[in-house]
């Protein structure tokens, strides 16, 4: 498990959570897997605000005030709040700096090498959006609630990194149609047929 090799680089312990000290280099999977590993632990995820990795600020959590309780969304991101997760928990999905929620981006990585495969390309328009970004996008496309084609701040996917927006001709539409739910992906709404969702195993 990464977490003993970290560990003995110099962890420490704050606030029931290990912090990692004077490592330089570690990508958001294995930081990702940390997290899991101590949320298997059953160690407090209210602990992570203690998180300190080398020159990167600490992490304090936006709290639960007007969290969305959407039971796919894990406990950590509702932690941080929709829109204010923290980059070192959003990994590259390999394209430009579109970025997922870890467990997402995976998904998505394996599904779209899938696609490729099967001789169809995926790429996004769009990917996490922090809460700034949404605000300026309601103010740009209108909100769903007044027929406008964005979520209101603070309640979007996109903001917990759980969601893209495809970029795809009609047999990448296709395609997603017939095999994206193997991969735990969802069109919620077929008035959006971009807007894609991680939803994991259901
Ligand atoms: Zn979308």
């Amino acid at each position: 498990m990464a977490i003993e090799a970290v560990a003995a680089g110099g962890a420490r312990v704050v606030g029931g959570v290990q912090a990692i000290a004077g490592v330089k280099q570690l990508d958001s999977v294995m930081l990702w897997e940390m997290i899991r590993a101590q949320i298997g632990g059953q160690v407090g995820v209210a602990g992570i605000g203690g998180l300190a990795l080398g020159s990167v600020p600490t992490i304090t959590p936006a709290g639960t005030a007007g969290v969305t309780s959407s039971t796919h969304v894990p406990e950590l991101l509702q932690q941080f709040g929709n829109g204010r997760v923290p980059r070192e928990l959003l990994t590259l999905i390999g394209i430009g700096q579109h970025r997922l929620w870890g467990p997402a981006a995976e998904s998505f990585i394996a599904m779209r090498a899938a696609a490729a495969d099967a001789g169809v390309a995926i790429s996004v328009t769009d990917s996490y959006r922090n809460y700034d970004q949404q605000v300026d996008l309601a103010e740009r496309k209108g909100l769903t609630i007044n027929g406008g084609l964005a979520a209101t701040p603070g309640k979007s996917e996109h903001g917990w990194g759980l969601a893209v927006d495809a970029d795809v001709d009609g047999a990448g539409l296709a395609w997603l149609k017939a095999n994206a739910a193997e991969f735990g992906w969802v069109m919620p709404t077929t008035r959006e047929p971009w807007h894609w969702e991680f939803h994991g195993e259901t």
